[in-house]
């Protein structure tokens, strides 16, 4: 962790283009990709890094890493961030396809996601409604694809870009995966030019909401990969600019998502409201932060308490932003994972090691922390069952 930067000016929003002013939250060095998978500890502490510095747009509130290397980040593959192997993630997938499906009527349409993963989020709407889908994702698996037993779906293991030429598409959903572009700007007019004035398709864009980082400092949320942070009100702008009818911008999934959904305006679009970001909130944010990494450090370097060891449960992003912002890999035993594809793998950086749930029966943490807070009745009911008893801490509001 650096020290906090005084007031820095910025310009050239990538949403709006607009001017910015810098949230004095910077990190060197750490892992660009945080979720590719590593059989060894070296393996795992010799990747490239790259430095995070945020800065906030004064026009519409669009927060970005303006030290973010996209050629620093490689999606293939290795690139292991599922959650579905989450009972509880599963059942919001689930929920969300059938409530779509039911307020939009989404019954043998077509349905294009970019970026969708190994096709979990699709192969739920396909079914669904009996729908047919075509996703995009250069870490799509064919193995790894959901069986469905009404409707169909399909992958392109390739990125969605300027060079895609749109299949037809009725609603076209995009989850989890803008936080990862750079040019927000460039991507959502790309997208809208290529819908072009034929269709109307739905549009359906989730991303982290950025109001909850901000207002819990979860510093854990902020990672590399992710160069790109919403608000409600810069996500709606952004769509308004660039030729879209927003119709919905919502929270879901415990505050941490934003959802929008929109179509294509059929005049030029409405021009979007002032709702940028004033220096007080922004320098109020990286504060926050800060104040999120000391008081996380202090308490993980702490065994006081007790002899035993501190485990994180959930080795994603989360675990390796607490890990190398904190620098208190020393401090954590291990951390646990119910994917198997990550067990016995190391964490990009810090090195720490992934169990399975299993492994907490001879390892006895004195306390779990909990990557999501989501998870942890899910996880107080997996610890029940192995007979493990331990103090189970959520990150993050509960
Ligand atoms: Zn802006």
């Amino acid at each position: 962790m650096n020290q906090p930067l005084p007031f820095q000016a910025r310009t050239g929003c990538p949403a709006c283009s607009g001017e910015a002013g810098s949230l004095g939250y910077a990190i060197s060095n750490v892992p660009a990709n945080s979720v590719r998978i590593h059989r060894s500890e070296s393996a795992a502490s010799s990747i490239p890094t790259g430095d995070i510095d945020l800065a906030g747009c004064l026009s519409c509130g669009f927060i970005w890493n303006t030290a973010f290397d996209p050629d620093l980040v490689e999606y293939s593959s290795d690139y292991e961030a599922t959650q579905a192997y989450s009972e509880t993630y599963r059942r919001f997938l689930r929920a969300q396809a059938d409530e779509l499906v039911e307020a939009y009527g989404l019954r043998n349409k077509r349905i294009v996601e970019i970026g969708c993963g190994h096709g979990e989020f699709l192969a739920e709407i396909c079914e669904a409604g009996e729908n047919f889908g075509i996703g995009f994702d250069p870490a799509f698996s064919a193995d790894r694809a959901p069986s469905i037993k009404r409707g169909s779906f399909e992958v392109r293991a390739e990125p969605f870009d300027a060079n895609t030429k749109l299949p037809e598409a009725d609603f076209i959903c995009c989850r989890n995966t803008l936080e990862h572009l750079a040019d927000v700007g460039e991507f959502v007019s790309g997208l809208r030019a290529v819908i072009g004035e034929s269709g109307e398709p739905l549009v359906f864009f989730q991303v982290p909401a950025w109001e909850r980082i901000a207002a819990e400092g979860a510093f854990w949320d902020i990672y590399y990969e992710h160069c790109s942070y919403f608000t409600a009100a810069s996500l709606t702008a952004l769509f308004e600019r660039n030729g879209f009818d927003v119709l919905s911008c919502e929270r879901s999934y415990g505050e941490q998502y934003l959802s929008l959904l929109a179509r294509p305006a059929r005049d030029s679009g409405r021009p979007p409201l002032a709702c940028g970001s004033g220096f007080g909130d922004l320098i109020e944010a990286g504060h926050r932060l800060q104040q999120e990494v000391k008081e996380w450090t202090t308490l993980l370097c702490d065994h006081s308490t007790g002899s035993g060891p501190t485990i994180l449960w959930g080795g994603g992003s989360k675990a390796v932003a607490l890990l190398t912002t904190c620098d208190i890999a020393d401090g954590v035993h291990g951390v646990v994972d119910i994917n198997p594809y990550k067990q016995d793998a190391y964490l990009p950086g810090s090195g720490v090691r992934v169990m399975a749930p299993e492994a907490l029966k001879s390892v006895k943490p004195e306390r779990v922390v909990v990557m999501n807070p989501i998870y942890v009745k899910e996880i107080r009911a997996r610890l029940a069952q192995l007979d493990v008893t331990t103090q189970v801490i959520g990150l993050g509001v509960e």
